[in-house]
């Protein structure tokens, strides 16, 4: 499953997420059929020792509870107080194809959660605590609208679409 063309699009994947100022992007997100996702607890490009791709990832343990504020690349400018668990133990295969296993605590497990609940279509909006629902108010409902039309569509996107986005991608990156 791990080849040039993978490694290629996680590359473009990294470009896109700093573009955003994201710490975290899921392959669905950006209509790529592929169930992985990236993550970097720093955001910083030039950190790339904090750089992590997430491949089939599945949680084996989720501990504890926190609550922190989160904001999504696909919800622009909305950010929310979002119960999770604080402590996940999270299996995966990395971008050189070998099996890995992180035990990971607040913020890094905040995103990988963050972004698991993307490869399921869920959203940290669906997550909110009553608090967190208040704050964001009106524009929530303008969003959720706009987002599940998009989130319909990327549920089966065809061939086109997919090369269409590729493509896309690597204009991005010029
Ligand atoms: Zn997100």
């Amino acid at each position: 499953m791990v080849d040039a063309e993978l490694r290629k699009i996680v590359a473009e994947m990294f470009d896109l997420m700093y573009e955003a100022r994201g710490v975290g992007l899921a392959a669905n997100q950006v209509d790529l059929p592929y169930r992985l996702f990236i993550a970097n607890p720093e955001g910083e490009p030039d950190s790339k020792e904090s750089e992590f791709v997430f491949i089939n990832p599945r949680f084996l343990e989720r501990k504890g509870m926190a609550e922190a504020e989160e904001g999504c690349l696909s919800l622009p400018g909305l950010y929310a107080m979002v119960k999770r668990p604080d402590q996940v133990v999270i299996n995966a295969y990395n971008l050189a194809g070998e099996e890995v296993k992180y035990e990971l605590d607040g913020l890094f497990a905040r995103i990988v959660q963050h972004e698991s609940d993307h490869l399921d279509g869920v959203l940290f909006i669906d997550r909110l605590t009553p608090t967190g629902r208040m704050a964001l108010s009106e524009s929530l409902a303008e969003f959720e609208l706009d987002f599940r039309s998009r989130q319909d569509r990327a549920e089966q996107p065809s061939d086109e679409e997919i090369a269409a986005r590729i493509s896309e991608l690597e204009k991005a990156r010029t």
